[in-house]
């Protein structure tokens, strides 16, 4: 205990800087806890960061992420592989794997539907790539989406953005699903939204039951699509020519 003492007396000044900027985290999660926001995997938190924040926060994963590395007795600092490892992967998860919950939500700009468009448009298959909550291990897969528009539309690429933006968290599969159809029905409000989503889970086929091949399928379907068989019946339709 003293020698740790005495080591921290003997901290100057920029060191014990950098030692409050790495706990940014803790900050960041005292505020989110004394107003009661959530922060679970799949959680946006980007209304709680400062500009800074993630520089700070990726400083500090960096650091930690090499103390990951050492207890697993891997030697970072002289193995040429994993020398930048822990900075690789700290850069992967917040710019890349886990950017949709540090990022707001992308700019969509919406036109009115002036011509009172009442088809239904389906998209997919678009591509997805997250991670398990429970394993951290990739999921990879397609989303369609089929929209009964109501006064809002927006350009087509926008589903993808968003798409990606839910995604780009540790998610689960069908929490995912109810997330991509909760932000769409904010922007658009269409008056039908349906939200199919097949997925390969890797912690099902590179780890635990080992079973190649086995994805997982659900979907979500809302107003019109709910309320008229007919249209969701339509909807399937249309999906299977787009590859489901
Ligand atoms: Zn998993």
């Amino acid at each position: 205990m003293s020698s740790i003492a005495n080591g921290m007396n003997e901290l100057d000044k920029s060191q014990l800087d950098n030692l409050k900027k790495l706990c940014v985290s803790e900050k960041i999660i005292a505020k989110m806890r004394q107003a009661g926001a959530s922060f679970n995997s799949n959680d946006n938190i980007s209304e709680w960061l400062e500009p800074q924040d993630v520089i700070l926060l990726k400083q500090e994963l960096e650091h930690k992420m090499k103390s990951v590395f050492d207890s697993l007795l891997i030697d970072h600092n002289n193995d040429p592989n994993t020398k930048n490892t822990a900075k690789r992967i700290t850069d992967m998860f917040f710019d890349e794997l886990f950017k949709g919950r540090y990022q707001q939500l992308p700019k969509t700009t919406d036109f009115p539907n002036s011509r009172c468009l009442n088809e239904i448009y389906t998209l997919g298959p678009i591509t997805i790539r997250s991670m398990c909550s429970h394993h951290f291990l990739p999921i990879t897969g397609e989303v369609w989406i089929g929209v009964v528009p109501g006064d809002t539309v927006v350009g087509i690429s926008k589903f993808n953005r968003i798409v990606d933006w839910v995604m780009s968290r540790p998610q689960i599969q069908e929490e995912a699903a109810i997330m991509i159809a909760d932000t769409l029905d904010q922007l658009i409000k269409p008056k039908g939204l349906a939200i199919v989503i097949r997925a390969e889970h890797s912690c099902m086929t590179i780890r635990g039951v080992k079973d190649r091949g086995t994805s997982m399928t659900n979907s979500i379907m809302r107003g019109e699509f709910l309320t008229d068989t007919l249209k969701k019946s339509e909807f399937f339709d249309l999906i299977r020519s787009q590859g489901f």
